[in-house]
């Protein structure tokens, strides 16, 4: 396992951190449960190959997923660092803050929680209930009582937002959106290096889209054995990235991802990362002349999915995702409306598009293609 400096938290992270949200849960009679079990032999077998950051939050596992980490970091609290989150939907009163400290630290069964986020900020969350219920400065109280040892936030918005917070100087990391196929955050996260926090990576693998194969992705890393290995060395391949996080299911998949991250052990090149800048920015100028997914054409009188059909036809055609692709409109001509061929010609689609894109005509087309690949 490789290691890196979290920020300036004075932590070393291992590249690859356990997202706990996947962890085995199961229904009976309404009510969820998780095989206590399994899930810490999960956790521990992570941890005994290296992995010394367990992520997880409020929401997570119907709310069972805390008490289960909590229990498998036990006997870990040296080695193994926990993060989790305050659900801010939840935050109505400056109170709750306090509630949702104290509650995630009696269901971890810790006294000081090691890594605590904000969880899911974005602008509106950001000025409406941080700023205007003082949450920074419990945040800070929460600190020097060593109830939390680090501030930190996880963020689904615009990078200027990002940067905006960043600038508050209240935080030390920052657990962001970054993969191969959505590179937004790119510029903020070289920001947030430069400011001193550390940047941990959700999604390295796009949900689940860059585990599929890729004969246009493996161009980019020809020595990589599959499109995890690209998506991972490309996230890890970013200096400023600490960690990404990878929610796993089972011991498995633990295996497989170290693994996997062992052969990420190389910052890439500076001419490896040129070539797959270019290229990827090649492939997005693609993408974004072709459907920009907006949604102005929306709503379709038919109910058609226009710019997911799009994406899935790009995902095939530019991304060379084709299984994914396949799968994704199978499942999307499944439902019950949305099926492209109910397209009434009607044009309102075309008139509302920023790109002039001809929507009935490319939808007629995309659709066409993308029938061919579901044999
Ligand atoms: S032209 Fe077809 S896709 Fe466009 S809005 Fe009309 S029915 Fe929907
Ligand atoms: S309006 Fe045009 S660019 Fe936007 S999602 Fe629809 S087709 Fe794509």
């Amino acid at each position: 396992m490789i290691y890196r400096k979290l920020g300036n938290t004075g932590f070393n992270i291992s590249a690859l951190g356990l997202g706990a949200m996947r962890l085995p849960e199961y229904e009976k009679e309404g009510k969820w449960y998780m095989d206590e079990d399994e899930c810490i032999d999960i956790i521990h077998h992570a941890f005994k190959k290296g992995i010394n950051y367990i992520d997880t939050a409020w929401p997570y596992s119907h709310e069972n997923n805390q008490y289960i980490v909590g229990k498998a970091i036990k006997g870990y609290k040296d080695k193994v660092k926990v993060s989790t989150k305050v659900p801010m939907w939840n935050v109505e009163r400056e109170d709750d803050f306090w509630y949702y400290l104290e509650e995630q630290l009696r269901r971890l069964d810790v006294d000081c929680i090691d890594f605590f986020h904000l969880h899911s900020l974005d602008n509106g969350s950001f000025e409406n209930k941080v700023l205007k219920l003082n949450v920074l400065e419990n945040m800070e109280k929460a600190k020097q009582k060593g109830l939390i040892a680090h501030k930190c936030f996880s963020f689904h918005d615009k990078p200027e937002i990002m940067k905006k917070i960043i600038d508050t100087g209240a935080f030390e990391t920052v657990l962001c959106q970054y993969n191969l196929l959505d590179r937004s955050n790119e510029d903020a996260i070289e920001y947030a290096r430069s400011k001193g926090l550390g940047v941990i990576v959700m999604g390295p693998v796009a949900g689940g889209r860059l585990a599929a194969p890729s004969d246009t992705l493996k161009k980019l890393l020809p020595n990589a054995k599959d499109t995890p290995e690209i998506a991972l060395r490309f996230v890890l391949g970013n200096k400023n990235v600490s960690c990404a996080l990878s929610g796993m299911t089972s011991k498995a998949m633990v295996d497989e991802n170290v693994e996997t991250a062992a052969r990420c052990n190389e910052e890439l090149s500076s001419e490896e990362w040129k070539k797959i800048s270019d290229t990827l920015e090649q492939i997005k100028e693609l993408s974004r002349l072709y459907c920009t997914g907006c949604d102005y054409c929306q709503p379709c009188p038919m109910g058609i999915q226009i710019s997911k059909i799009f994406l899935l036809y790009n995902f095939h055609k530019v991304y060379g995702l084709t299984q994914y692709a396949k799968e994704e409109f199978a499942k999307l001509l499944s439902e019950a409306e949305g099926d492209p061929q109910s397209c009434i010609q009607c044009g309102e689609c075309a008139k509302k598009c920023p790109q002039s894109i001809p929507v009935p005509e490319k939808l007629k087309q995309a659709a066409a293609l993308l029938k061919t690949i579901q044999h």
